[in-house]
């Protein structure tokens, strides 16, 4: 059996990757390298796209106010600003397409060069003569910007512009390479015009303040220099967004101003392009530390391994907070995608389709060069020869993260799972979309009204929030899902009960809050069974306080158990399995050994449990891969892992749902409308982001739900 040890190293690696002399330089730009990250992938799609809603306003309302009104459309072609060499009509017409069209490219970033150069002539022609030149310079830089730059993020060409180029479109290929090569070409000659001009206004007003403020005036001019230059340009352009305001950068105008903004804000998020000192700096010291390059996989073969089991909320967080630490993390999960559990249950009652919250989990790790991911059911832990097996293949780790979540367990009752399933992956949500269509489609087909009763009733069992969350929902489906589709029976009629052992739903959420949710199932007519247990399930229903329910459907949504991850090492476990850990969340002993997220029990919430919550797997990741960096780099480790509570929330059908942050309770559509966009921000992937928005709006304005498919064979 050979370990799955790492590649011989890559001579590219150069010198080693940890020297005490290089570590506080490497640590530094690492974390310089970060915030620019940051900035780039968070804070330039927004900047970018309210630039293009701030520059397509102006043109939109013109082309409406002139479409509106053709005869005025005309006289301003022919006399307030003509063009000697055109045709007043043609002029009008033109302008107005302009105007029209160049605004809705520009806003969807479709086709944005095309966009952007025609609104740029179109500014000047009509503007030239009667705005003062610093208006009508701000307004070519920055539709100059989305000419050679193109669109930023979130933008349709960045979404489809390979796929279009790669297309039988008649010359797509040639444009795309065409556009790609006006930004490598021109883009640095275009950021260098870019930056000389606005040092040159930046010390324009820097001389108008000489008197009224001198050391005001001394930072402009230093400012001017370090932008022109392109020295520091991220951070002085940003002080200098900041500054704006207060200097005179030109004539006192908001409009100008904000265009200022704008610019200097493209720079600061964007960088100063290739020909500045900051690129020539930045290449050198890469040069001088190797060791900060994103390196292949290969080339990491001499540093530290990190491995991590599943790609849950817990894993991704780790693996994702480790990418630019020195080491090579290998991410190990039994599926090929990470899922979104949380919506699970919209999967079950037909309103999503698996693949909007499912994403693969190569896709999301394809620009992290040190992660690597592999496919397996990881089946125990050797401490002793520090590998964990994937079967009886051994894969070797310095430092092992167990994120492998839980499952739904049963009290003892094992038994009952294949008559009542819970909700954990995919599988079973698809295995229960198909028992619920099925009894639907089973009650239409039979004659026997007794029958047709037991499968029109659907038990849940179990009323936190995702018992509360698939009661509602089938309720919902079948109240509003599936009106006049069937001519036997009527689905409105479907009996939804929801047993629940304690007093009361949403045990965790403050009362009014659980009373909130209570009245939201009543009114969708879903029977609550409250402090009753479960005694018995089988195919022909459940037992209840001793009472029999028949009911074809039953699901489980009572309990969970975590994975036999304390099972493999053979440590402490809480009753529900979860594995104890320490402050920093190592297992005891095991000082490399981590677990985080529903497969460990710590007390980290002051004092209290740490809830089996995304948000809280989420810290555990990226908290323990903060102590793996500082054991790395030799630095004392963090403080104890602290939980902080974000918030709960739980939704109950169309309308509902129910927050509790603490300083805030909110039940009714606002706390639904909150829990929308939740949900929605925290889905992994753009692609899933729109189709999850996009069905729940097709589905809020027709009722309808897209996937009441029957998967997976016809037996319930
Ligand atoms: C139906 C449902 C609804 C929920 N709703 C909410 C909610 O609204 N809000 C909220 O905050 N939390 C909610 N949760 C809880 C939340 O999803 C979990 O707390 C969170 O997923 C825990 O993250 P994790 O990383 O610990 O585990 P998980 O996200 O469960 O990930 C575990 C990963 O490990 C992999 N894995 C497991 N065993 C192995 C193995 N042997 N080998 C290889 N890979 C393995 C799995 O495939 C999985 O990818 C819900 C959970 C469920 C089931």
């Amino acid at each position: 059996m050979t370990v799955d040890r790492p590649a011989p190293a890559d001579p590219r690696a150069g010198a080693p990757w940890r020297s005490r002399a290089t570590i506080p330089v490497a640590r530094g730009l690492a974390a310089w390298r970060d915030l620019v990250r940051i900035g780039e992938a968070g804070a330039f799609p927004v900047l970018d796209l309210a630039i293009r809603l701030g520059l397509a306003q102006a043109f939109w309302v013109s082309g409406i106010v002139k479409a509106s009104d053709w005869n005025a459309a005309l006289f301003l072609a022919a006399h307030e600003y003509p063009v000697p060499w055109m045709n007043p009509v043609l002029a009008a017409w033109l302008g107005v397409t302009v105007e029209l069209a160049g605004p809705v490219l520009l806003v969807l970033g479709l086709a944005t060069r095309f966009a952007a150069v025609p609104m740029l002539a179109l500014a000047l022609v009509v503007q030239y003569a009667y705005l003062p030149l610093d208006t009508n310079l701000l307004q070519a830089a920055l539709f100059g910007w989305y000419a050679v730059m193109g669109a930023g993020p979130i933008s349709l060409d960045r979404r489809i512009g390979r796929g279009v180029a790669a297309t039988a479109v008649p010359l797509a290929r040639p444009v795309a390479r065409g556009f790609a090569a006006v930004t490598r070409f021109a883009g640095p000659p275009y950021l260098l015009v870019l930056r000389l001009w606005i040092a040159s206004a930046v010390f324009v007003a820097g001389l108008a303040m000489t008197d009224a403020a001198p050391l005001g005036a001394a930072a402009a001019f230093v400012g001017s220099v370090l932008v022109g230059l392109g020295l520091a340009a991220r951070p002085v352009a940003l002080a200098l967004v900041v500054l704006v305001p207060m200097i005179e950068m030109t004539t006192p105008h908001p409009a100008d101003a904000l265009a200022w903004m704008a610019l200097l804000g493209l720079v600061a998020l964007r960088g100063p392009g290739a020909l500045s000192l900051d690129t020539v700096i930045g290449r050198s010291l890469l040069r001088r530390f190797p060791a900060m390059r994103d390196m292949p996989f290969s080339a990491l073969a001499d540093r530290p391994h990190v491995v991590i089991v599943g790609a849950g909320f817990g894993g991704l967080a780790a693996a994702r907070a480790l990418r630019h630490a020195p080491c090579r993390v290998t991410l190990i999960d039994r599926h090929n995608h990470h899922l979104f559990q949380p919506l699970l249950y919209q999967v079950a009652t037909a309103s999503l389709s698996p693949a909007d919250i499912a994403t693969p989990i190569r896709g999301l790790f394809r620009d992290q060069a040190n992660a690597r991911i592999l496919l397996g059911r990881v089946t125990g832990v050797d401490t002793v020869n520090r590998t964990v097996l994937i079967g009886e293949q051994p894969v070797g780790y310095d430092h092992l993260v167990l994120a492998t979540g839980a499952r739904h367990g049963y009290f003892g009752h094992d038994e009952w799972e294949p008559v009542a399933p819970g909700l954990k992956q995919i599988e079973d949500a698809t295995g229960i979309r198909r028992r619920l269509l099925l009894a639907f489609e089973h009650a239409e087909g039979t004659a026997d009204a007794a029958r047709r009763l037991e499968l029109m009733t659907f038990v849940v069992v179990g009323g936190g929030p995702t018992g509360v969350e698939l009661a509602g929902s089938i309720a919902e489906l079948a109240r509003h899902g599936m009106a006049r589709e069937f001519r036997t029976i009527e689905p409105a009629f479907a009996h939804v009960l929801l047993v629940q052992s304690g007093p009361r739903l949403l045990p965790t959420f403050p009362e009014t809050l659980s009373a909130a949710a209570a009245r939201a199932l009543e009114a969708l007519g879903v029977e609550l069974l409250l402090d009753r247990t479960v005694e018995a399930i089988d195919e022909a229903g459940v037992v209840v306080g001793g009472k029999r329910i028949a009911a074809r459907t039953v699901f489980w949504a009572a309990g969970v158990v975590a994975s036999p991850a304390a099972k493999w090492l053979q440590a402490e476990a809480d009753r529900a399995g979860r594995l104890k850990v320490g402050p920093d969340l190592s297992v005891p002993g095991q000082p490399d050994v981590f677990a985080i997220g529903d497969t460990a029990w710590s007390e980290a919430w002051d004092g209290k449990p740490v809830p089996g919550l995304a948000p809280a797997a989420k810290q555990g990741g990226a908290y323990v891969a903060r102590v793996i960096r500082s054991r790395l780099d030799g630095r004392p480790a963090p403080a104890p892992f602290r939980y902080r509570h974000l918030g709960s929330l739980a939704t109950i059908g169309r309308r509902e749902a129910v927050a509790d942050f603490g300083w805030l309770r909110l039940s009714g559509p606002a706390a639904w409308w909150l829990w929308g966009a939740v949900h929605i921000a925290f889905l992994a992937g753009t692609r899933n982001r729109i189709a999850v928005a996009f069905d729940w709006f097709w589905a809020y304005l027709t009722f309808r739900r897209s996937t009441r498919l029957i998967t997976g064979g016809d037996q319930g």
